[in-house]
C-alpha cells in the first residue's frame, strides 16, 4: 500500500497484524452497524459540513499554531511550534472525536451515550456532547478512579450524566470498559458506546482517527509548508494520530511519539513504574508485548498470563497499558519513532513552558513538551518542530499542588470546604 493515509482508514480495520475486532458474538452486529453508518456518513457532504460547523462554532476551531519564540531561544536549537488544542471547548482534543461520534449517534437514531473513563476527562467530554445533543448519558468509571478523580465526577454530574462507580476487579479503567460493553450488549437499539481514543475493536480506531485528523490538517495550512518533526504524547493515541495523520504520506516529515516514562522504565514491587509500551526494560526487552485485549490486537503492558497490568504516570490520561493499533503498526514499520519522558522531566517541561510562554500544558501534553525540548537541542536552528499541546493544564491543579508541595494552597482548599 503506498498511501499510509488510505491504509490507516481502511474499511476492514486491520493494520498489519494489529487492530481487528475480537469481541463477543453479541457485539459483532453492533460494531457492524456502527461501521456501516460511519462509512456512509463519511461520504455525505452534509455530515462533513455539520462536523466542521461544530468544530468551528462550538469548539472554537481552528486552534492556534503558535511559535514559541522564547522557549526556542532558551533551548537554542530547532524552532518549536505549539498546536494549542488546549484552547478547544472543554480544554483538550477529546472534544474532536466526541463531537464526531455524537452526530454519528444522532444520525443512527440513538438516544443514549455511554462511555468508559479512567481519569474522567473522556467522561467529561462525553457528558458535554450528551448535554448539547439532548442524549441521555451514563459514564462507567472504576470505583477507585471515582475516588481519585472527584472533580471530573462533579462536573459530569453537573452536566446531567449518571456516573456509575464500577466495583469489580481492580475497580479501574479496564473494569469500566467491561461494564460499558455489557451495557451496550443489553441496549443495542438505543445506545451508542462513545469510546475515547484510537483503541478498541474496529471501527473505533478508524472513526476516532478520522475525527481527530483535523488537527494535522490545520497545522499544514497554518504552517504553510512542512515541518521537519511532529511531536505528540501517547496514551491510547488519539491526539498523536490527530497531529500525525495528514502528514503520513509526506516522507520528509519525521514523527516522534512520547510515552509516559513514570518513575523510569522498570518494575517496582512487581508492578510497572511507567506506561511506556515501547520503552526498553532493564533487561533490554521492550516493555509492551503483542496481545489481544479489550477487543483489538496491539502492544500492551501485560503479565505472563496475557492480562493487562496497571501502569503508573503523573498524568492520568497516559496511565494506560495499551496503544492504538495504527500506532503499533506505524511503530513496527518505523514511520513513527517512540520515546518517553519521566515524571520529573515532565514537571520541568510544564514549568518551563509556563515561565517562557505563559502556557500551562496538561501533564499529558507536557510529555510532548519534554520530548520536543530534548529533540530541539539536537537540531540546527533552521529545523521546525510542531508539538501537540493536547490539553490545557487547569485540570491538573490538584496533582501539581501535591507535586510542588504548595502548603498555602492546600490550606486554602481545606478552608473552602469547611462548611459544606
Ligand atoms: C486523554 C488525554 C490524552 C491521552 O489520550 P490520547 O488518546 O493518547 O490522545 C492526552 N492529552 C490530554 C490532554 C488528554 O486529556
Amino acid at each position: 500500500m503506498n498511501s499510509l493515509k488510505k491504509y490507516l482508514l481502511n474499511t476492514d480495520g486491520h493494520f498489519g497484524q494489529f487492530g481487528g475486532r475480537y469481541v463477543p458474538e453479541l457485539l459483532i452486529p453492533i460494531m457492524e452497524e456502527l461501521q456501516e453508518a460511519f462509512f456512509q456518513a463519511k461520504k455525505d457532504p452534509s455530515f462533513k459540513n455539520d462536523l466542521l460547523n461544530l468544530y468551528h462554532n462550538y469548539s472554537g476551531r481552528p486552534t492556534p499554531l503558535y511559535f514559541c519564540e522564547n522557549l526556542t531561544k532558551k533551548i537554542g536549537g530547532a524552532k518549536i511550534y505549539l498546536k494549542n488544542e488546549g484552547l478547544n471547548h472543554t480544554g483538550a482534543h477529546k472534544i474532536n472525536h466526541c463531537l464526531g461520534q455524537a452526530i454519528l449517534a444522532k444520525r443512527m437514531g440513538k438516544k443514549r451515550l455511554i462511555a468508559e473513563t479512567g481519569a474522567g476527562q473522556h467522561g467529561l467530554a462525553t457528558a458535554t456532547v450528551a448535554a448539547k445533543f439532548g442524549l441521555k448519558c451514563r459514564v462507567y468509571m472504576g470505583a477507585r478512579d471515582v475516588e481519585r478523580q472527584r472533580p471530573n465526577v462533579f462536573w459530569m454530574e453537573q452536566l446531567g450524566a449518571e456516573v456509575i462507580p464500577v466495583k469489580e476487579g481492580g475497580q479501574i479503567l479496564r473494569d469500566a470498559i467491561n461494564a460499558a460493553l455489557r451495557d451496550l450488549i443489553s441496549n443495542p437499539e438505543d445506545t451508542h458506546y462513545l469510546l475515547g481514543t484510537v483503541c478498541g475493536p474496529h471501527p473505533y480506531p478508524v472513526i476516532n482517527t478520522y475525527f481527530q485528523k483535523i488537527v494535522g490538517e490545520e497545522v499544514k495550512k497554518q504552517l504553510g509548508g512542512l515541518p521537519d518533526y511532529l511531536v505528540a504524547c501517547v496514551g491510547g493515541g488519539s491526539n498523536a494520530m490527530g497531529l500525525f495523520y495528514d502528514f503520513l504520506d509526506d516522507k520528509k516529515v519525521q514523527m516522534l511519539a512520547v510515552e509516559a516514562g513514570g518513575k523510569g522504565i522498570k518494575k517496582e514491587n512487581g508492578k510497572f513504574a511507567h506506561a511506556a509500551r515501547f520503552g526498553a526494560m532493564p533487561d533490554g526487552k521492550q516493555a509492551g508485548e503483542v496481545g489481544v485485549v479489550e477487543g483489538f490486537k496491539s502492544y500492551f503492558l501485560q503479565n505472563d498470563e496475557g492480562q493487562i497490568e496497571e501502569t503508573q504516570s503523573i498524568s492520568a490520561g497516559l496511565d494506560y497499558s495499551g496503544v492504538g493499533p495504527q500506532l503499533a503498526y506505524l511503530h513496527d514499520i518505523g514511520r513513527v519513532k517512540f520515546t518517553y519522558a519521566v515524571d520529573d522531566d515532565v514537571i520541568a517541561a510544564y514549568k518551563l513552558l509556563a515561565r517562557t510562554e505563559g502556557i500551562f500544558a496538561a501533564l499529558e501534553s507536557s510529555h510532548a513538551v519534554a520530548g520536543a525540548i530534548k529533540l530541539a537541542k539536537t537540531l540546527p536552528k533552521n529545523k521546525i518542530i510542531v508539538m501537540n499541546c493536547s490539553g490545557r493544564g487547569d485540570k491538573d491543579l490538584f496533582i501539581v499542588t501535591k507535586k510542588l508541595g504548595d502548603k498555602n494552597f492546600a490550606n486554602f482548599l481545606k478552608e473552602q470546604t469547611k462548611n459544606v
